[in-house]
């Protein structure tokens, strides 16, 4: 079985929907935390097969059936694994890696660097605690590092001198190479980290795969990281996540910081669920990494310019990994600190306020958007909407991506249009009651199908409907087609609403009121929309 990179595996399931991909074969609907359908994969009329989102795999009760989406793709489509793989990478819309096997001899070099890193770990340490190393030492200390700590995170300091080129000796020089503690010069082999306090780079099974070396003497750049090896890939090693690996699954979130110290700090004060990317370019990778835990994330950034922006583009990288089971939250440190200084200053309960303060994905994207885009203004408004399309059409899960679109189209029309403002000054003209066919509808459609009454029950109960009277006829209409009259209904009423405001706004325009031609040009926009949004739904087969 050909094998490919486990990190590009991870990002695939990352991305992909389960429901998604199942559901384009067998019709699923959600009851409780699963979604249930008819197998696929036996000759059933009720539903006995279930599919777990969050776990990421399906089961079937009836014929025991189960599998990831990976094998769903393999059994439903005849493939093998690698053309499986390529198929999903497709729908994923991500390059497949070169498939790179593993032989023996590999196996055996990459053994060897793990060696070279323990003992350099291990003689960076003993150097912490001599004379050369009591500067570091003495920083370290300053920042709040006890003993235990040191020992945990296996600090250590590099000296001046060459001690890797110089003692490890009775190691091929093309092996110390490789793991890039050592450089090549015109005088020979010489460290790659001098003068440095070391923090140790784990992977996630706690193996030392490089360094993180910080300067003493002020001088800049304040880290650098071993460079990429066949060991260690920057972009998708997240700092501290060996140790953070089970407290993300008992807290069932995790905590991304922005340094390593600042995470370090973290996890000994009591967000043990905390990591932080390496240097400070966070990638999908890291995300898809921390997902396959949970997709509950709560990313920690500096509450100045740089952190908002970094932000943004966290929010850009996360949203396709979003379900509608995640919460992704954004908490700002304000006042020009770092979480390492707000526990040491106000300790763990500070600490937890600002993470408690945090806001959801979903506002944190509509305070940006708003932020960014004078919403005031046509143009603006335009700008401001085609960036909120590019972002919520990152979401991948469908049903999801539709309930975002309707709530942030709600808030267009609540905060963006100004005659929505002025609705004070405008009468307010009752909309008709719905009709009696209309209404017996709506009393089958939710008694027969209530799940849709979680979605839409805000709209439903503004009908000032009686949903407990009897029903009066059964009708043909399957959940899909219910959805669609009631959206449809939806829209209608809203039309009829917007035409009402306009007549409204006509009258202040023969009243005399200035900015009435302004505001007229705006319910006209949202009339053209909304109407194309019937016009597109009555499409919908
Ligand atoms: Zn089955």
């Amino acid at each position: 079985m050909a094998k490919y990179d486990n990190n590009f595996i991870d990002e695939l399931r990352a991305r992909l929907s389960l429901v998604d991909i199942i559901g384009r074969r067998v019709p699923l609907i959600k009851k409780g935390q699963n979604y249930w359908g008819c197998c696929p994969f036996h000759n059933e009329k009720t539903p006995s097969f279930s599919v777990a989102e969050d776990k990421g795999f399906y089961h079937c009760f009836g014929c025991g059936a189960h599998g990831d989406i990976i094998s769903f793709v393999m059994n439903t489509e005849h493939l093998e694994y690698p053309a499986a793989i390529r198929e999903l990478a497709d729908m994923a819309g991500l390059k497949l890696p070169e498939f790179k096997p593993k032989s023996p001899e590999r196996v055996q070099l990459e053994d060897s660097y793990f060696d070279i890193y323990e003992k350099a770990t291990n003689e960076y340490q003993k150097l912490l605690f001599t004379d050369a190393g009591r500067e570091a030492l003495e920083y370290v200390r300053r920042r709040g590092f006890t003993d235990d700590m040191i020992k945990k995170y296996r600090i250590g300091y590099a000296p001046k001198n060459n001690i890797i080129s110089g003692t490890f000796t009775n190691v091929k020089q093309d092996a110390l190479i490789a793991t890039g503690l050592v450089r090549r010069g015109e005088y020979g082999l010489y460290d790659f980290f001098r003068d440095k306090l070391m923090f140790p780079i784990f992977n996630a099974h706690g193996a030392i795969v490089a360094f993180s070396g910080r300067s003493l003497d002020g001088s800049e750049p304040k880290y650098i990281n071993t460079t990429d090896t066949e060991l260690f890939h920057k972009r998708q090693t997240i700092f501290g996540f060996n140790f953070a690996r089970d407290a993300i699954h008992r807290a069932n979130r995790s905590i991304v910081v922005e340094g390593q110290i600042d995470a370090i700090q973290m996890q000994c004060n009591g967000f043990p669920e905390t990591v932080a990317p390496l240097g400070t370019a966070l990638t999908e990778d890291h995300i898809a990494i921390l997902c396959k835990s949970n997709r509950n994330i709560t990313f920690c950034f500096d509450g100045d310019a740089a952190g908002q922006k970094a932000a943004v583009r966290a929010c850009g990288i996360v949203l396709p990994f979003l379900r509608d089971n995640s919460d992704v939250r954004f908490a700002f440190v304000t006042g020009g600190k770092d979480p390492d200084e707000v526990l040491k200053t106000g300790g763990t309960d500070a600490m937890k306020k600002i993470i408690d303060s945090s806001i959801g994905i979903i506002d944190f994207l509509w305070n940006t958007t708003n932020k960014t885009y004078l919403t005031s203004t046509p143009g603006g408004r335009s700008q401001a909407e085609k960036f909120l399309k590019t972002q919520i059409d990152k979401i991948v899960d469908t049903d999801f991506h539709r309930e975002i679109e309707n709530e942030y189209d709600s808030r267009k029309f609540n905060q963006w249009h100004k005659w929505s403002k002025k609705k004070d000054k405008l009468p307010q003209i009752d909309l008709p009651a719905v009709d009696e066919i209309t209404k017996n509808t709506l009393i089958y459609i939710v008694n027969r199908f209530p799940e849709l009454v979680e979605q839409y029950g805000d709209f439903l109960s503004t009908l000032n409907i009686d949903f407990d009277a009897s029903v009066i006829n059964e009708l043909n209409f399957d959940v899909k087609a219910a959805e669609k009259y009631i959206v449809s209904l939806k829209l209608q009423r809203y039309i009829t609403r917007l035409n009402n405001d306009k007549k409204s706004v006509l009258q202040l325009a023969l009243a005399g009121d200035a900015g009435a031609g302004a505001l007229i040009d705006d319910i006209n926009a949202e009339l053209k929309s909304a109407n194309q949004k019937l016009e597109k739904l009555m499409n919908i087969e």
